[in-house]
């Protein structure tokens, strides 16, 4: 018979947790009223498709202008300052749902912008990340984002201290690669802040923990999710029968037999219904 275990330790993370009951909580008390969430409140088109239904609609900057009066709803990646001036411009309500985690990070890099306009600072991360955008948007987009180490010698300049962050969700050993490169190129003082979420630095090593106890993987994530991709890298790494679904029909009834044993798993944006219908889609195919 399959036997099929959830990773107790995936799903979502405090900050996304904080958002969605922020969402739910106004939804619960303000019937008629629609909660215009920003962006999507999370990577993860399942958990969205079930709070729409509940009253949440999400916009993009754009409309933020055109909308009558409404409640706009910040997510867990933070957004500019532009942004909250644009929502306080248009008279709409504020619902800020920025993890604290990304917040302290948006504070630490407006005072370094602020206090060494000579340095050049750096973020470690996706460019067009919405955590990013806000980031950038504490330095007045001054700040020089790099993806990978291949970047550095084109848009830094080796003769100006810098000042070095990272976006929370980014992979520590990619962050220490970068770290060390910049180190042997520049010239200058660097001053560098490991600013990745411990959230995300632990997940790593519990996952690839769990994933050396089954014979086979399913890790479920939206997408677009940057953490649900590294997270995945994880999986694949410690066990090469991983697989990677959006939603139940991506489901292979190939990748099992009736006597393995499979390990269900996602990123911090994966709620633990889908989870849990995950591993019972997989236990009814033998059923
Ligand atoms: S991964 Fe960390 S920084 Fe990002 S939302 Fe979750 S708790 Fe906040």
């Amino acid at each position: 018979m399959i036997d099929v275990t959830i990773d107790s330790r995936s799903g979502f993370c405090f900050g996304v947790v904080t958002a969605v009951k922020k969402a739910e909580e106004f939804m619960t008390e303000n019937h008629k009223t629609r909660l215009h969430c920003l962006g999507h409140i999370m990577h993860n088109a399942e958990e969205v498709k079930r709070l729409e239904k509940l009253g949440m609609t999400t916009i993009n900057h754009t409309q933020i202008e055109s909308m009558d009066p409404a409640t706009i709803m910040i997510r867990a990646h933070g957004e500019p300052p532009e942004t909250y001036d644009l929502i306080k411009n248009q008279n709409h309500k504020l619902i800020d749902a920025t993890c604290p985690v990304v917040l302290k990070l948006q504070q630490r890099i407006r005072q370094a912008y602020l206090k060494h306009p000579d340095k050049q600072i750096v973020i470690f991360g996706k460019k067009g990340h919405a955590e990013v955008i806000g980031l950038e948007g504490q330095t007045d987009n001054t700040a020089i984002v790099i993806s990978n180490n291949s970047e550095i010698p084109e848009i830094i300049d080796p003769n100006k201290e810098i000042i070095l962050f990272s976006q929370t969700t980014m992979p520590l050993h990619a962050f220490l690669e970068i770290e060390k490169l910049l180190h042997g190129f520049s010239n200058k003082e660097i001053k560098s802040h490991n600013t990745i979420c411990k959230r995300v630095i632990n997940r790593e090593k519990e996952l690839s923990e769990f994933c050396k106890n089954f014979d086979v993987i399913v890790f479920i994530s939206g997408k677009n999710s940057s953490n649900g991709q590294l997270l995945f890298q994880v999986c694949i790494q410690t066990n090469k029968n991983s697989h990677f679904i959006s939603s139940i029909n991506e489901i292979n009834s190939d990748w099992f037999t009736d006597k393995c044993t499979v390990g269900v798993c996602g990123a911090t944006s994966t709620p633990l219904w889908l989870m849990e219908q995950t591993a019972q889609a997989i236990k009814n195919i033998f059923d």
